[in-house]
């Protein structure tokens, strides 16, 4: 029994968490596992409501009570200062350490792709971003604020220990993967930081020799992301250049409405959320893309040791998307429904009997 726990936020979070729910029940049904979701009421509405954003008891429960959480997004114009979502999001990475976040980029179809002559499968890399340290830890502030003397400062932390974990882990997906891993810094100005990050890798090396470390500055990655991307496996960054990389490698394959995230901590309760945030233009529209929501289910699963129904998931939008069944923001005119519609169809039915498991699927 996977134990999930549903967080559909805000905007069109609700939205593509549904279509993701929907989902989730075929593949139960077609591979024969159990599920237990709870949604948990955390969001702007409730924040409107009560002022709570993320309460200790609700907390506990996430961390304690469940496998893993289905998020969806948060943000909100009501609610202007963001403090719901920094509360949430941030307070659930930084408090279950959610150091990994992982984000898979693959080329689908060359339409999507908005580089010349990339045709599918070309570009299939694994972006690895710390999720925990950088320059995103909040030390920092302003000095003499709104004068010429004004000093603003943020600053940069890297440990030894968030490097290490990492990059171990992103060494171990490179051995399931295509064998290579380059390690993005801009250890030449941020020497002290970056440097750490790059001294880790070459000690950590010798434990994986059949993994191609290599290192390349995150200028020159980002360059060559766009000349050479089926050059990239698995990349790995800190915070800050992992932040960076991560989008320009999923707009390489159809943005937002197509990348799916993972933020774990191995044997703790994982995050699973579309990149993509609470669209307010288009909420209650119909015309969210679930797909990245659907695929993050598709992490999730696979995380919580049903990688068959995981890659049936994939399958499914990925021959969605072949087939040109997309939602606006891919160049098509369906909405979420027919979409996630589209996904069902193509997952493969339990065989009732052994004579049907014979009897080849529709689209297995
Ligand atoms: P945040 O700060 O939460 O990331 P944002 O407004 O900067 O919010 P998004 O909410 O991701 O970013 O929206 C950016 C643009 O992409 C918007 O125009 C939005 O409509 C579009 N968009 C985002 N997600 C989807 C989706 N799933 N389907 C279709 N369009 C989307």
């Amino acid at each position: 029994m996977i134990r999930i726990a549903l967080l559909p936020g805000d905007g069109i979070g609700p939205e593509v968490v549904a279509a993701a729910v929907e989902v989730l029940g075929a593949v139960c049904r077609s591979h024969g596992f159990d599920v237990a979701t709870h949604t948990l009421d955390l969001g702007a509405e409730r924040y409107l409501r009560t002022g709570e954003t993320l309460p200790e008891g609700d907390f506990v429960r996430l961390r304690d009570d469940f496998d893993a959480i289905l998020f969806g997004a948060l943000g909100d114009p009501r609610v202007p200062t963001n403090v719901h979502a920094r509360d949430i999001l941030l307070g659930l990475r930084q408090r279950l350490d959610l150091y990994v976040n992982l984000r898979p980029v693959a080329l689908w179809h060359e339409s999507l792709c908005p580089l010349k002559g990339r045709v599918a499968g070309s570009i299939d890399m694994a972006v690895v971003r710390e999720n925990t340290e950088s320059l995103y830890v909040g030390i920092g502030g302003t000095f003499k604020p709104g004068t010429p003397d004004e000093i603003a400062q943020n600053v940069m932390i890297s440990t030894r220990k968030g490097a290490e974990r990492l990059l171990r882990f992103a060494f171990g997906l490179a051995r399931q993967r295509r064998g290579h891993l380059v390690l993005c810094d801009k250890a030449n100005a941020i020497e002290a930081a970056h440097g750490l990050w790059r001294r880790v890798l070459r000690e950590l090396a010798p434990e994986f020799p059949d993994v191609r470390a290599t290192t390349l500055y995150a200028d020159v990655a980002c360059m060559r992301m766009v000349t050479h991307p089926h050059e990239f496996d698995v990349v790995v960054g800190d915070n800050f250049v992992g932040d960076i990389l991560s989008d320009l490698a999923a707009a390489l394959v159809g943005g937002l409405g197509l990348a799916p995230s993972a933020s774990t901590h191995p044997g703790r309760v994982g995050l699973y959320e579309p990149v993509h945030g609470s669209a307010p233009d288009i909420a209650g529209t119909g015309r969210a893309n679930p797909l990245a929501a659907i695929l993050s289910l598709a992490m999730l699963l696979r995380d919580c040791g049903q990688p068959g129904a995981a890659t049936d998931i994939e399958t499914a939008c990925a021959d969605t998307v072949r087939a040109g069944l997309t939602t606006p923001d891919l160049g098509g005119t369906l909405g979420t429904r027919d979409v996630t519609a589209s996904v069902l169809a193509r997952i493969r039915p339990r065989p009732a009997t052994p004579e049907a498991a014979a009897v080849p699927a529709p689209n297995g």
